[in-house]
């Protein structure tokens, strides 16, 4: 039950200077950080990480996004780490995003808007979505090394 789930700051989150804001979220829910790096990932990185959607017309659109700018990934542990984290995350489209998740409180964009417009929907972060695809992430961002166990006072408390 244990889990863990890639998450990455989008370059709009960082661009934004919502950084801390957001991992203080996962702070805050008892997640534990377990990696995390600042990296400026190119369009053959972009197509590995997003190989589930290269061939969808929002491809070329979410490839320019995320190639923007460098981004942070991190990697977080917890109970039900993958569920637990998209609830924190949101909805896909902000406007339609619950208030409270990051997406919600923090952006609006909406598909009408994206696909009017060309770009991809700007909604500032990613995450796993089942415990296959996270550890394929966490193998595609992280070596080994740059994982860490440790204790914290929420496996007392939290746990
Ligand atoms: P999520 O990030 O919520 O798991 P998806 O995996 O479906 O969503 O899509 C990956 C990313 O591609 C989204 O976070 C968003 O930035 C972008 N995206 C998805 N669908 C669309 C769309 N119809 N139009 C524009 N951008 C999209
Ligand atoms: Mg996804």
């Amino acid at each position: 039950m244990i889990e863990r789930s890639l998450v990455i700051l989008k370059p709009d989150a960082v661009q934004r200077g919502l950084i801390g804001v957001i991992i203080s979220r996962f702070e805050n829910m008892g997640m534990k950080v377990v990696g995390m790096k600042m990296k400026w990932a190119d369009r053959d990185f972009s197509k590995r990480h997003y190989k589930d959607h290269v061939e969808k017309a929002f491809y070329k659109g979410l490839e320019d996004f995320i190639v923007e700018g460098p981004v942070i990934a991190f990697v977080v542990e917890g109970i039900h780490a993958i569920e637990t984290t998209r609830k924190l995350v949101g909805s896909t489209e902000p406007k339609q995003a619950a208030p409270g998740t990051i997406r919600g409180d923090f952006a609006h964009h909406s598909y009408a808007y994206s696909d009017k417009k060309g770009i991809a929907i700007k909604n500032l972060i990613h995450a796993s979505d089942s415990v296959e695809n996270a550890q394929k992430e966490i193998e595609l961002w992280f070596d080994k090394e740059e994982l860490h166990s440790y204790k914290t006072v929420h496996e007392k408390h939290v746990f």
